[in-house]
């Protein structure tokens, strides 16, 4: 006799389209860290749908906000107003201090926004011959899926057989300073990175490589993109990674954490001498700004406004990474550790197992995280987990990799 997990894989791989590889647990329900399965077994969740429950799962405040919204009105396409648009856009714009904001869904969507609005103001603004706008990107970036997006990825998998591929990006490795002065030329629109490479691996750039980008966006007139879909709205203890180093952006890409893991919302941030180039007809989309996202997503930026998940994000990532750096000191089988805030990537001797056997382990110890590439595993837990309930997570990480 299978098991009801059992049987909800089968049904799951006969018609659902192979493109995950999930790991062995079927989840039923969740409340704050803890995900329990259709078994009964409850599991603490240290990969928050990749920051995406940022704040929790059934996050009380998200949940009343987001029910509030479904009695009223829950979408009206962009054809007509609506009356929680304003605010929403209003509020977004001054956390991350910005004049104009550009809603979409997804995170590739507004990677894609992003894309579209750097090269209209490269014709437009910076005065680029038409059709020569060029964009340059990193090396290992994750920015999304879609047929453009895979096309300036550097990962095998994702863009292998998907071609023909878009043209004008130029790749440079990440934290390479010389290689980005290089890369720029008077055709260059604009730079887009992940102020921390999330999916490579959380690597943080070296020290003074992010306000070295801005100063050398500036001088050469070429917008810095920074993609914060999975960095930013606390995650790593500040509202954006780039402020750690006290770098503002031109434009922000915002996505995961903005719908509170309760439907998507992601947005372009940006002055109006910038997102003021897109004009009625040119860009859009259905579902982005709908009442029930800009409902969820104004509770998701009340919680920022207050300050306390960043902080809680900075104390706990403090706690987190000090056990973290004890178990690479120790000589076992962690060799390094990366990130910030409550954030991590932890390479593990691959001798030791792969990531994805690393995380089959801590499955069995009911702790639920995610491989990224290699031997990497990634660590990234809602902001709202307990203490104590962190400190075990990171005991049964220890008994894993000891
Ligand atoms: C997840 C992610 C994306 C893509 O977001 P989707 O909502 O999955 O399309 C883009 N950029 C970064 C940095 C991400 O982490």
């Amino acid at each position: 006799m299978a098991t009801q997990t059992e049987q909800q894989i089968a049904s799951a791989e006969e018609h659902g389209a192979h493109n995950y590889h999930p790991l062995p647990v079927v989840v039923s329900s969740a409340e704050g860290a803890w995900m329990t399965d259709i078994e009964g077994v409850r599991y603490l969740d240290m990969l928050a749908g990749y920051s995406a429950l940022s704040f929790g799962h059934g996050n009380t405040r998200l949940l009343a906000a987001a029910k509030a919204q479904l009695d009223r009105v829950t979408l009206t396409s962009r054809a007509f107003h609506h009356d929680r648009f304003g605010e929403f856009c209003t509020r977004l714009a001054a956390l991350c201090g910005k004049e104009a904001v550009l809603p979409m869904n997804t995170g590739a969507e507004a990677v894609e926004t992003a894309v579209k609005t750097a090269r209209k103001w490269g014709y437009e603004v910076k005065g680029v011959p038409e059709g020569t706008a060029k964009i340059v990107v990193a090396r290992n970036n994750f920015h999304g899926r879609t047929t453009t997006v895979v096309s300036f990825s550097s990962d095998h998998e994702a863009r292998h057989h998907f071609g023909p591929y878009t043209p004008g990006f130029d790749l440079v490795p990440y934290g390479d300073l010389t290689a980005l002065r290089e890369a720029i030329t008077d055709n260059t629109v604009a730079v887009l990175i992940e102020p921390i490479q999330g999916e490579a691996g959380v690597l943080v750039p070296p020290e003074g490589y992010l306000p070295a980008v801005r100063e050398l966006t500036r001088e050469r007139g070429v917008l810095f993109m920074a993609d914060e879909i999975q960095s930013g709205l606390g995650r790593t203890g500040r509202t954006f990674a780039c402020e750690h180093e006290e770098v503002v952006p031109d434009v922000y890409i915002l996505g995961k954490a903005l719908g509170g893991g309760v439907v998507p919302v992601s947005a372009v941030v940006a002055d109006w001498d910038v997102l003021g180039v897109l004009r009625p007809g040119e860009h859009g989309s259905t579902f982005g700004g709908n009442p029930l996202a800009c409902a969820v997503a104004i509770e998701v930026i009340a919680l920022l406004e207050s300050g306390e998940f960043q902080a809680r994000a900075a104390r706990l990532g403090e706690r987190m990474h000090a056990r973290l750096a004890e178990l690479v000191a120790g000589g076992g089988a962690v060799r390094e550790v990366r990130g910030r805030g409550l954030w991590a990537g932890v390479d593990v001797d691959p001798a030791f197992g792969t990531g994805r056997e690393l995380s089959e382990r801590l499955m069995d110890r009911r702790v639920l995280v995610k491989d990224t590439h290699g031997s990497t595993i990634r660590l990234a837990p809602p902001l709202v987990i307990g203490e104590e309930d962190l400190d075990w997570g990171l005991d049964q990480l220890a008994a894993v990799v000891g």
